[in-house]
């Protein structure tokens, strides 16, 4: 099916949503569909099922939980699930609640997480009581189903969410046996990043004559011939205004454009960015068209340089001394990427495009890469001592700019008496340390740690890789760190549990996780070596199969 442009303004109510969701939607501040909601909503509303295409990023959550929510909004409510959502990590099962428990508040639904590392006494009680939605990871909704704690008999609709991630991290059976718990009449929503045989093969064997919806563009040539830098960092989301900030002050933007995708990032960043002494204004649907014009005449006339924007209140504008885009928020299609980017690098001119990405979010970078056929660069997040330097660049610059302005004799008088006392270097040295204060600049003490992210390449499943389970005689491989962990089969751990744990607590993704041995009374985990301290301090502060466990790295 193909996508819309950001042009066509299809909104939510086109979808056939029902206006207590369109409600709680217009408050959460999101101002049209995504492409992949634009295309998945009518579908899945229709009853069809469904084998979808894409990444995370792409408000995919939203595509499957609005009509679920629909469904429930309908009335069709007992104690046993309508819906079972099933996602890889413990981290994804939290999110999905979260966003169904947001998208469905007026609706009072119903929605239990269950998931491992969580104690399966409050599951039960939250299972008990009656429940609308479950997401689960399938390790977690198997341990249900045997104890009969979770019943499938009246689910209507079942979701694979990251079904490729589910498979790569040993899930397959255990998603055989659920599905075989289920009714056949329910409706199956299958998405997954990428679409190997073997989710074909788990398509063609559960979904009944599915739609299929790519969120996959073609190429843009014209924008081959535009002198756009694009570039991308990796960074938490806890992390990301003061990312952001570094950014700017190393890249100086005459004007730069910051996307965000819901009113309330735009509000939220703007008002961030004034805190830290940059000069930013906010532009969303929410404003009249006088706003709109105010904001535009400060940035046209030079007394604001960062417009934050969504991308229906950008649509249309255009700016011509422009120098930066910036995607605070990874687009979600690669149609909206190149319509932002396009604002950049118009006539010939130099612009760069730059894009935050979450850990998880990379995958949508290597598709942006991939259509529009343009090297994206994953760039360190500036340190301090990179602003420090960025700063002093500025200072000699402006002392630079006044030495040629020649017009320093009025502080000839000052020069020379101190000369008396001081020599010219030491006198040199304070006026500069005065200019660089005076200059100024945000005084960040710490780094902004970097996050790390798989180097898989797409599509590569664990299973293919050498040494899975097995222990290479020569030690963990290159770039990657032994673990010991002292959790064996005889405390019933199976690798989706390391996998879980790790992937639920950390940034890493079940792709990065290298090979795994499990033992009687111990296992050991091969990890990317940058990550080994993150991921001991995780499986430190969690529980694994109930129990806490020891962590440490191996000698040898
Ligand atoms: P997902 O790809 O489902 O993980 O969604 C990515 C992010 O996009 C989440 O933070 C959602 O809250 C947000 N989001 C989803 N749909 C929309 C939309 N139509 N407008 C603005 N933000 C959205």
């Amino acid at each position: 099916m193909a996508e819309p442009t950001p042009e066509q303004s299809i909104t939510f109510a086109d979808l056939g949503l029902r206006p207590e969701l369109l409600k709680e939607l217009s408050a959460l501040g999101y101002e049209e569909p995504t492409p992949i909601q634009a295309a998945a909503i009518p579908v899945l509303i229709s009853g069809h099922d469904l084998l979808g295409q894409a990444a995370t990023g792409t408000g995919k959550t939203a595509a499957f939980a609005l009509p679920i929510l629909q469904v429930l909004a309908s009335g069709d409510r007992g104690r046993e699930p309508v819906a079972l959502i099933l996602v890889p990590t413990r981290e994804l099962a939290m999110q999905v609640s979260e966003a169904l428990h947001r998208y469905g508040r007026s609706l009072g639904v119903r929605v239990v997480p269950v998931y491992g590392g969580q104690p399966i006494g409050r599951q039960l009680k939250s299972l008990e009581m009656g429940v609308d939605v479950v997401v689960a990871t399938p390790g977690r909704a198997i341990d249900h189903l045997q104890r009969r704690t979770l019943k499938l008999g009246s689910l209507k609709v079942m979701v694979l969410d990251e079904a490729d991630e589910m498979l790569d991290m040993g899930f397959a059976e255990d998603l055989e046996a659920i599905f075989a718990q289920t009714p056949t009449t329910r409706q199956t929503v299958l998405f997954s990043a990428t679409l190997p045989k073997r989710i074909d093969a788990i398509a063609r064997k559960h979904l009944t004559d599915p739609r299929r919806i790519q969120i996959v563009d073609e190429a843009h040539p014209d924008e081959a011939s535009k002198r756009v830098r694009h570039s991308a960092y990796i960074v938490q989301r806890s992390h990301k205004a003061a990312a952001l900030g570094r950014i700017l002050d190393v890249e100086a933007p005459t004007a730069a454009l910051v996307f965000c995708r819901t009113r309330e990032a735009v509000d939220s960043l703007t008002e961030t960015l004034n805190g830290r002494g940059y000069r930013s204004e906010a532009l969303h649907g929410g404003m009249s068209q006088d706003q709109r014009d105010r904001v535009m005449a400060r940035l046209r006339g030079g007394t604001a340089d960062l417009l934050i924007a969504t991308d229906v209140a950008a649509r249309g504008l255009d700016i011509d001394h422009l120098t930066h885009v910036i995607n605070y928020d990874v687009p979600s299609s690669v149609d909206t990427y190149v319509h932002r980017m396009g604002r950049v690098g118009r006539a010939g001119r130099d612009g760069v495009a730059i894009t935050l990405a979450e850990p998880r979010e990379h995958r949508m970078l290597k598709t942006i890469e991939h259509v529009t056929k343009k090297k994206i660069s994953v760039e360190k997040i500036p340190t301090v001592a990179d602003l420090k330097e960025r700063r002093l660049d500025l200072t000699r610059a402006a002392l630079r700019e006044s030495i040629l302005e020649e017009e320093l004799d009025g502080f000839r008088v000052v020069v020379e008496s101190l000369s008396e006392e001081f020599d010219l270097m030491e006198i040199a040295l304070a006026a500069v340390r005065l200019a660089h204060t005076a200059i100024g600049g945000p005084d960040d003490e710490e780094d902004i740690p970097e996050a790390f992210v798989s180097s898989a390449p797409k599509g590569q499943s664990r299973e293919a890789r050498p040494n899975r389970n097995k222990r290479a005689a020569s030690g963990s491989s290159a770039g990657m760190a032994r673990l010991f962990i002292n959790l064996g089969r005889e405390a019933g751990l199976r690798p989706q549990d390391l996998v879980g744990a790790i992937t639920g607590e950390t940034s890493l993704s079940g792709r990065d996780v290298g090979s795994i041995e499990i033992s009687g009374r111990f296992s050991l985990i091969d990890v990317p070596d940058g990550a080994a301290e993150e991921v001991i301090n995780a499986l430190r502060n969690t529980k694994i199969r109930g129990r806490r466990a020891t962590v440490r790295r191996e000698r040898f």
